[in-house]
């Protein structure tokens, strides 16, 4: 092990924070930004262990480190460490260890599992990673051992393919890393089952983020009209069909998730309404046209990745939500989502109440919901929090 060896701490290679106040870093937060940093001592390689310095040297943690991006380094620990694969496989065994098994869930959560910028997915016998740092892109190999020594899977497959791998200078890469695996494979969400294809769907496969939700809406369905708005493949759809909701309607605008929502209703034995249109359209045309539910979903994609545009993001999500108020028979439910960082819950219940206003509906918050439990949030990254939801029902 040598002073160039990027996988340890050592006294050659540090960044030094600027005397800016305290860092969130001293509260576990491990997001560390370029011009947060004072010096840099020695010449880190992308994806090298970097010791973490105030400005008086004092070591604070060690970090990942990547100069390609504006966040340089990302807190892994706080104590001094060595970065190789007993250390990998480690972190992805004690992860495990807190899904208690579980049959379909994501495994490793970046920051929340302590390991910034990889996703590790299991679904049953496949478990499929996502690499979004160049510390894990270097160390690959050791990645994807770790995941078949400790998952009880067989087949690993990469999902590089999203665009945040730009921003950190990487290519974008899918594949099959070890077993084989033939599209489409069925895998048990929640209360149902879903046809999903691991090397093309959308994120790693499935919104295991929503899997919770599912149910806990789908507990309101028996005997409701339902209106599931941005279906994609039919999570909540299917979940209030099976739960005996009198019917569901699913809306996507997109083509191929309807023809995966088909096929998944079809697995499920019920029966919904599919209808491939935009959400802000078919919204107007039922409030014209008179129609009526009794619990409508709202899972819009992020309306904004950027602060610039929240004040758009929010005139879109007002609309959604007067539609949906204007919609509701008497005792209806709204479940409303936001999944973007720039929307937090206070905008989206500003939203809500504006068009409660607007609809004149009087609305009661019944439930508050977050990202399922696989999905933990660290106490120390307030931003890891990302989904948030609320159950209204109106009068
Ligand atoms: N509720 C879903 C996830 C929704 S993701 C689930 O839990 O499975 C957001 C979905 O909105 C995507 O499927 C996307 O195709 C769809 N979408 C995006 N913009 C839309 C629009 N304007 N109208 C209808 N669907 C839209």
């Amino acid at each position: 092990m040598g002073r160039s060896d990027p996988g340890r701490v050592t006294l050659s290679t540090g960044l030094y924070l600027t005397r800016e106040g305290p860092h969130r870093c001293l509260s576990g937060h491990p997001w560390i930004y370029e011009w947060e940093i004072a010096k840099i001592r020695g010449t880190p390689e992308p994806g090298a262990l970097v010791s973490l310095r105030d400005p008086e040297g004092r070591f604070l943690g060690s970090a990942i480190f990547n100069p390609k991006s504006k966040m340089c380094a990302r807190l892994i620990s706080r104590e001094k460490m060595e970065l190789d694969a007993a250390w990998i496989q480690a972190r992805i065994a004690s992860a495990w260890t807190r899904r208690r098994g579980a049959e379909t869930c994501r495994v490793v959560w970046s920051e929340a599992d302590g390991m910034p910028g990889l996703i590790v997915d299991r679904y049953g016998s496949c478990a499929v990673f996502q690499i979004l740092h160049v510390a894990w892109e270097i160390r690959r190999e050791a990645v994807v051992q770790a995941i078949l020594d400790t998952l009880p899977v067989e087949t690993v497959i990469e999902r590089s393919d999203v665009a945040a791998r730009d921003f950190e200078g990487l290519p974008r890469r899918s594949e099959v890393c070890r077993g084989s695996y033939t599209p489409p494979s069925r895998h048990k969400i929640g209360a149902a089952v879903f046809e999903l294809n691991l090397l093309e769907g959308q994120k790693t496969g499935a919104y295991l983020d929503q899997a919770e939700n599912y149910q806990k809406v789908a507990a309101y369905a028996q005997g409701r009209r339902v209106l599931d708005c941005f279906s994609n493949a039919g999570g909540f759809a299917i979940h209030c069909a099976l739960a005996g909701a009198t019917s569901v309607t699913a809306v996507d605008v997109s083509a191929s998730v309807i023809a995966e929502g088909i096929n998944n209703s079809a697995l499920n034995g019920v029966n919904i309404a599919w209808e491939e249109a935009n959400v802000f359209d078919y919204l107007r045309k039922a409030v014209k046209d008179q129609s009526s539910y009794n619990l409508i979903i709202l899972d819009p994609p992020s309306f904004t990745k950027s602060r610039s545009k929240v004040a758009e993001a929010l005139r879109g999500y007002r609309e959604i939500h007067v539609r949906a108020f204007q919609l509701l028979a008497p005792g209806g439910i709204v479940a409303t989502y936001s999944c973007s960082h720039h929307v937090p819950m206070d905008l989206l219940e500003e939203a809500a109440r504006g068009a409660a206003g607007d609809a004149r509906r009087v609305a009661r918050v019944i439930a508050r919901q977050t990202q399922a439990e696989d999905h933990p949030v660290l106490l120390a990254m307030p931003e890891s929090e990302y989904l948030k939801g609320m159950v209204l029902e109106v009068e």
